[in-house]
């Protein structure tokens, strides 16, 4: 058994609204202390931003707590119940291992999950450990902070705390556990559990729960579930148009891993893609190229329709009218998607208004980036400095062409060239967590117990719009080499 422990200093103020739902959704559970932990990344300016002490929780007291051997006051640690179609087929899932801790309440009145991967084995653990390796939880750290830096939204990463105990994969490997803060982990498959086991009137309060907890403006609408599809559409296509907009490749959709608060959630076996390329694909388990970069939106309004039928029985008690709402709601994907998207990319190519020729504009850049293998975050970094890169796309007639067409379309609109310039600068990265500096990093980190090459990397990832000079050893895309960059599931 764990232990109760108070630790007031730290500054946590828990709630577990989610323990109101039906006991269908979850399972009490503590975590399983692990041998010796040890605090090895923490982010202050998350810990701050929580209303936390990081002096508290960097203490051997916290780092107990964030290994799960101290469960803090007013913590009611729960694994939570969830199904979901993984690459297609539907599963029975649930947190297998990872807890939530309670949700802390910052002094603002925000409600955060806290939870804790890699904290043991729970009922949903299935064959697995309920554990997780050192490597994978320093990537999700990274990758979900750079993220953030890029204003997408996205869980994040308080801590990694290394467990001092090995887990077994292909090899043994150094275990720890991630703290993980996330607006809610309510996902499309927690739904599509409900729906399959739980009763209508159960399926009606998860519902309801996520109205409250984020549509509350939804909830007063005269038809309340109709509304919550309707509002989780928009937060997937938002997120999904902004993943586009930076080259990032989930990996993973599987519905289970489809947060409906919108943000971005489980990095497995994610990266960011260097040559444009719709077909790209990093993951090892992605054979058939299902969560291919250029399919991640059919994926999610795949996904988004799994949602919908697991809301029917709430949108209509006749079932015909359900599905033509839900397939009503549907129907506005591609256009909301498209006006995402189409903005997005006008902004980082300087553009403020709209013509009917811009469509065609940037098309013509992704198909030349396509056929060349131009690297999608320099191309647009040169766009915006006016530095034609030394690659056989920018040497071509057909570029120069088409760099001529686009200045004579910027200059049709009224903004000075400074504001085209700085709007550039804000839609278009510097840095991304390019795939041989996470690794460099990691090895750094797992190997040598060196995280000063990851700290420096995070710092870097936290601003990747300022452009400045430290930043450019970041930009260089990686060595073409004969192995393409595979990842891995993050187990
Ligand atoms: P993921 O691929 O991380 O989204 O996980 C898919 C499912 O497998 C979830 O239900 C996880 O909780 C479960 N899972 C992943 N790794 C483990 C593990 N080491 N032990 C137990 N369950 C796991
Ligand atoms: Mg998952």
């Amino acid at each position: 058994m764990t232990e109760k422990k108070s630790m007031p200093e730290a500054g946590w103020r828990f709630d577990n609204s989610y323990s109101v739902l039906p006991e269908l959704a979850y399972t009490k559970q503590s975590p399983t202390p692990v041998q010796a932990p040890r605090l090895v990344v923490f982010n202050g300016p998350l810990a701050a931003s929580l209303g936390l002490n990081a002096g508290a929780l960097r203490s051997d007291e916290g780092a107990a707590v964030l290994a799960g051997n101290h469960i803090p006051e007013g913590a009611e640690p729960l694994a939570q119940a969830y199904a979901g179609h993984q690459f297609g087929h539907f599963t029975m899932l649930g947190d297998g291992r990872a807890l939530l801790l309670g949700e802390h309440m910052t002094p603002q009145g925000q409600r955060f999950d806290i939870q804790l991967k890699g904290a043991g084995r729970t009922p949903y653990s299935r064959g697995g450990d309920g554990r997780a390796a050192l490597g994978p939880m320093l990537r999700e750290y990274i990758i979900s902070e750079a993220m953030h830096g890029l204003g997408i939204p996205t869980t994040r990463s308080l801590a990694v705390t290394a467990t001092g105990e090995p887990v077994y994969r292909e090899t043994e490997l150094p275990g720890a556990i991630l703290t993980r803060v996330a607006a809610s982990h309510l996902r499309v498959g927690t739904f599509q559990f409900m729906s399959r086991w739980g009763t209508d009137e159960q399926l009606r309060a998860l519902a309801d729960y996520t109205l409250q907890r984020h549509f509350p403006n939804a909830q007063a609408a005269g038809q309340p579930y109709l509304s919550l599809l309707r509002e989780v559409i928009q937060r997937q296509v938002q997120l999904i148009a902004k993943w586009q907009l930076v080259g990032f490749i989930h990996g993973v959709m599987n519905t289970d891993n489809m947060a409906l608060s919108g943000e971005t959630i489980d990095y497995g076996p994610c990266a960011f893609m260097d040559a444009y390329d719709p077909a790209a694909v990093f993951s090892s388990i992605d054979a058939q190229g299902r969560y291919a970069y250029g399919n991640q939106p059919r994926i999610a309004a795949w996904n988004l329709a799994r949602f919908a039928e697991a809301l029917l029985p709430l949108l209509h008690d006749d079932e015909d009218q359900a599905v033509q709402l839900a397939e009503g709601a549907l129907a506005d994907f591609v256009q909301l998607y498209h006006g995402h998207w189409f903005t997005g990319m006008r902004a980082k190519l300087g553009l403020f208004n709209e013509e009917p020729e811009d469509v065609g504009l940037i098309e013509q850049l992704l198909g030349m980036m396509q056929k060349h293998r131009a690297d999608y975050t320099n191309t647009f970094r040169a766009l915006t400095f006016n530095k034609p890169e030394e690659t056989v796309m920018f040497g071509a007639a057909e570029f120069a062409r088409w760099q001529e067409q686009w200045k004579a379309r910027q200059s049709r609109q009224p903004m000075p060239h400074e504001q085209v310039q700085q709007l550039m600068q804000r839609s278009n990265p510097a840095v991304i967590p390019r795939n041989h500096r996470v690794e460099e990093a990691l090895k750094a980190a797992v190997e040598q117990e060196d995280y000063t090459v990851m700290e420096r990397l995070v710092d870097i990832l936290s601003r990747p719009y300022d452009h400045d000079a430290e930043q450019e050893a970041y930009c260089t895309p990686p060595e073409p080499s004969a192995q393409p960059y595979r990842t891995f599931c993050g187990t």
